[in-house]
């Protein structure tokens, strides 16, 4: 009896190929992305906070950030449990690196570390050298430079660094923008389960279900998104609308935490104390009595992560839709018809994981897990 979950039936609808490939021969590609694992990581944060906040023992900030650190330090790559900072493996996005959020310690090791990879291109650079650098391979590795190995395991701890300081960035912004609209935690890691009449299950876990601060209960599912949700995202959610058959709830929500970070950036002279913040002059720009001051910048960077919360109703149209769709799926699967959906093999952000395989007959870039 097939056992669906709600990824894997987005799975069979995307490409019945690439279902089979995945769920049923057990293919994995041997890279993972750094979206994937981030995601994860923050969940367990987040999962430990909300757990802590419905136990009634809620700690500091520190504490959570300390548990997406164990989490982003060693991730399951293919069921393999794997070091994350230099790993070959995982393939970071071109906006996962943010120089500009790197504290000194990051700096200062990413700055021996250089020196230990990348001896030719940082002679004499400095730390400061250092961080310009590394914006600097980001963006050549967007134009399709190719990195010797020491230079990507460079690039790799870069980006790592980064992300963790977003890590970090979001764990503090749960505390500002969520925390304070939580009324109650209902439940955290929610397991659903379903059976259909032909003994098929659905199955899914739901992130929590929280009691929003005007009272009314939902389930949530977190996310961290490089880009913007739509405003009807809910609605249109198959996830959300199992997860609102599910648990009965009439509303469903996204929490999401947008990686690109915003930085507030002050800037104040450090003569006449004029904030220029936003101008793009090289020195203070005030007058005093008909001239300009021309004062030094003092530049302070506050940086912060925004959220959006989207509460909305998921229709029954969308329930009875998904729970339909599991049965078609389920159906398709126990007649084992899986079929090739084309269209999907080259998508916005790159190619199927199992191209090589439908189009080469290669089985090079993928592994058994
Ligand atoms: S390469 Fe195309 S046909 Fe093959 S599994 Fe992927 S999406 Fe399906
Ligand atoms: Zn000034």
């Amino acid at each position: 009896m097939p056992r669906l979950s709600h990824s894997a039936v987005a799975k069979y609808l995307d490409c019945g190929q690439a279902y089979k490939l995945q769920y049923i021969e057990r293919y994995r590609e041997k890279t993972t992305t750094s979206a994937l694992l981030f995601g994860s990581a923050i969940d367990a944060a987040f999962n430990a906070l909300l757990i802590d906040l419905q136990k009634g023992v809620l700690k500091d900030a520190l504490t959570y950030k300390e548990a997406f650190d164990k989490a982003w330090t060693y991730g399951e790559i293919n069921r393999k449990k794997v070091y994350l900072p230099d790993t070959a493996i995982m393939g970071y996005a071109a906006t996962d690196f943010d120089h500009d959020i790197l504290h000194e310690d990051d700096v200062k090791f990413l700055g021996a570390k250089a020196q230990e990879l990348v001896p030719t291109d940082f002679t004499e650079l400095g730390l400061e050298g250092v961080i310009k650098k590394c914006a600097e391979y980001k963006k050549q590795k967007a134009h399709g430079r190719a990195f010797k190995d020491s230079e990507n395991r460079f690039l790799n701890l870069a980006n790592w660094c980064s992300l963790r300081r977003k890590g970090h960035l979001m764990v503090e912004q749960y505390f500002i923008d969520i925390l304070p609209k939580i009324k109650r935690v209902v439940d955290v890691q929610v397991k659903i389960e379903t059976d259909n009449e032909q003994g098929d299950s659905a199955i899914g876990f739901i992130d929590a279900i929280l009691e929003w601060e005007d009272g009314t209960i939902f389930p949530i599912d977190h996310k961290t998104s490089a880009r913007d949700y739509e405003a009807d995202s809910v609605r249109t959610s198959q996830q959300l609308a199992f997860y609102g058959e599910m648990t009965g709830y009439e509303k469903a929500a996204f929490i999401v935490f947008y990686k690109g970070v915003v930085k507030n950036r002050t800037k104040i002279c450090s003569v006449c104390k004029y904030d220029g913040s936003g101008a793009r002059h090289k020195t203070c720009s005030s007058e005093v009595s008909g001239k300009r001051c021309g004062g030094e910048w003092v530049e302070v960077l506050k940086p912060s992560i925004r959220t959006q919360v989207i509460i909305d109703k998921v229709t029954q149209m969308s329930r009875d839709n998904i729970m339909n769709t599991f049965d078609q799926v389920n159906t398709a699967v126990r007649a084992q018809i899986f079929p090739h959906n084309y269209n999907s093999c080259v998508k916005p952000y790159g190619r199927c994981a199992f191209f090589n395989i439908c189009h080469e007959g290669k089985y090079d870039d993928v592994e058994k897990t």
